[in-house]
């Protein structure tokens, strides 16, 4: 079992969501393990006026509200090591205090971490190296929260910024995403076993499909979502890493190097998008839900897509003639994140058959119930050949019947040991936006209505003819 090397875990932005609902409670889980190690000081910086003992307390309460099985004994060992420091993100004498604060504590390496809106990440980072807090006889790490930049450009003169600042190897850019559990069991799907090897390519597969779907509208965020929309908000980050996970070559070893170069090849090799290649839309009033357009902080004429199914083509001798349909949609008609492979069907099919051949479909089921099925053709039994449907069912909750990680608790504990696996290179943040800037650019011109859809339903009509022109067409995630 490893645990985290001694050292101070600077967060910026304490007093926010971030912060009480998933760094402290990530700490607290990482404590009470026993992976932190026992030394390690969590000092708090924020603008907001607090004591060490106001800091202490606020945390507890959210620890209260947010770990089910929160124990006041443990919290009595973490509380006293956790002090708060008062300072601006911009301010010299606040980052002064901070560093003085360290050299008290005796710790020589560090970690810091954004927990603050993005407009503050290069300042924050500036005022580091401003004060040489980057500098010191042990380790130092940025963590920088998503997200990272608001396109192509932005992310440049953000990567830019922090590497005048920090070396590569010192900065971690967070996806949450890639630290979920499903995301490595995939991996582990795919390079722990030979069973899906051989047919892991275009000789096997027809198309590979998926879909992230979400029943909630805006949940009072409709002012952000106004800036973000579909594509920045999943395709370019959790969606292209889905693509990735799926796609990559297996690496020769599962450490960052090796991981994050296999994942910038597919992106690489992604075909450029054309918006005749992606169908936009946005959810109307329906079932008793609002439209988007009724939504707090949306305009009333917004032009903003909630919903976005894009055909990926990935130019490379594994996946050339394979598309990848990828959806994902606010309002949509339940929650549901899954992989689909549909196979090809039999070159030549010996039996006299009454019906269609259906292919075979490897279903990949990250949200809910996650698991595998395998879907296949089976005989009736009786005299003749009839077919029928048979299902293979894996699910991970029935065979592994322990709790799974909080993805932070995974990622801080992986920021403290200094693995930068799960956690983005910039160069893979870059080669993701350049993918969907072509679909950015194409909304920003606000050119055409989207594809509108019903609340509650699984998106527009236009997402399925995407599919059917081409002879395919879109399984339904709770079938
Ligand atoms: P908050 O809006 O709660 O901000 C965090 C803290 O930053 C605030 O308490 C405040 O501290 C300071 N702050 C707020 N607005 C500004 C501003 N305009 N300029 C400078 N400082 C400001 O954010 P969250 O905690 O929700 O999120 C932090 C980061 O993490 C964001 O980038 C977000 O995208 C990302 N994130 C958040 C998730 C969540 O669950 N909340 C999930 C995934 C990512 P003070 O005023 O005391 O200085």
């Amino acid at each position: 079992m490893d645990r985290a090397q001694r050292c101070a875990f600077i967060i910026f932005g304490i007093t926010g969501d971030l912060g009480a609902r998933k760094l402290l409670p990530a700490l607290y889980a990482l404590h009470r393990n026993g992976r932190l190690h026992p030394e390690t000081a969590i000092i708090g910086y924020a603008r907001s006026d607090h004591t060490d003992g106001s800091l202490r307390a606020k945390l507890e309460k959210s620890l209260e509200r947010f770990v089910p099985d929160f124990d006041r004994k443990s919290w009595a060992h973490l509380a006293p090591r956790i002090h708060y420091i008062r300072g601006g993100y911009a301010d010299a004498a606040g980052f002064a205090t901070l560093h003085n604060h360290l050299k008290g504590t005796g710790l020589e390496s560090r970690i810091l971490y954004t927990a603050t809106p993005p407009e503050v990440y290069e300042s924050i980072a500036l005022g580091i190296v401003g004060v040489g807090l980057n500098r010191s006889e042990g380790f130092t790490r940025l963590v920088i929260e998503k997200p990272f930049g608001t396109d192509l450009e932005s992310a440049r003169e953000l990567n830019r910024t922090l590497l005048q600042c920090f070396n590569e190897e010192q900065l971690y850019r967070i996806d949450h995403y890639l630290a979920k559990e499903t995301a490595q069991n995939l991996a582990v799907l795919r390079f722990a076993n030979t069973l899906f090897e051989p047919i892991w390519s275009n000789r096997s597969v027809d198309n590979i499909q998926i879909t992230m779907a979400e029943p909630m509208g805006m949940e009072g965020r409709g002012e952000f979502y106004e800036q973000a929309g579909v594509i920045r908000d999943v395709f370019q980050n959790h969606l292209l890493q889905l693509v990735a996970l799926i796609a990559m070559e297996p690496p020769s070893n599962y450490d960052a190097t090796s991981v994050r170069n296999e994942k910038v090849k597919v992106f690489d090799a992604m075909a450029p998008l054309k918006p005749d290649r992606a169908v936009l839309g946005q959810y109307v009033a329906s079932n008793g839900m609002p439209g988007y357009r009724e939504e707090k902080g949306v305009a009333p004429d917004s032009r903003q897509a909630t919903f976005a199914a894009v055909h990926f083509d990935i130019l490379n001798w594994r996946w050339s003639g394979v598309p990848f349909f990828v959806r994902s949609g606010k309002r949509l008609e339940g929650k549901a994140s899954q992989i689909v492979l549909q196979f090809k069907v039999p070159p030549h099919i010996p039996f006299t058959l009454d019906r269609d051949l259906k292919p075979d479909r490897l279903i990949l089921r990250l949200v809910p119930n996650e698991g595998i099925t395998i879907r296949f053709n089976g005989k009736v039994p009786g005299q003749g050949i009839d077919l029928d449907r048979i299902s293979l069912n894996f699910s991970y909750g029935s065979r592994f019947n322990r709790p799974i990680p909080d993805a932070y608790e995974t990622l801080l504990l992986d920021v403290m040991l200094g693995d930068a696996t799960l956690f983005m290179r910039a160069d893979e943040v870059e080669s993701q936006w350049r993918v969907v800037m072509p679909l950015i650019d194409h909304l920003d011109l606000e050119l055409e209505e989207p594809h509108f859809y019903s609340a509650g339903s699984l998106g527009p009509k236009a997402a399925y003819t995407m599919l059917t022109e081409q002879g395919r067409h879109w399984y339904r995630p709770w079938d």
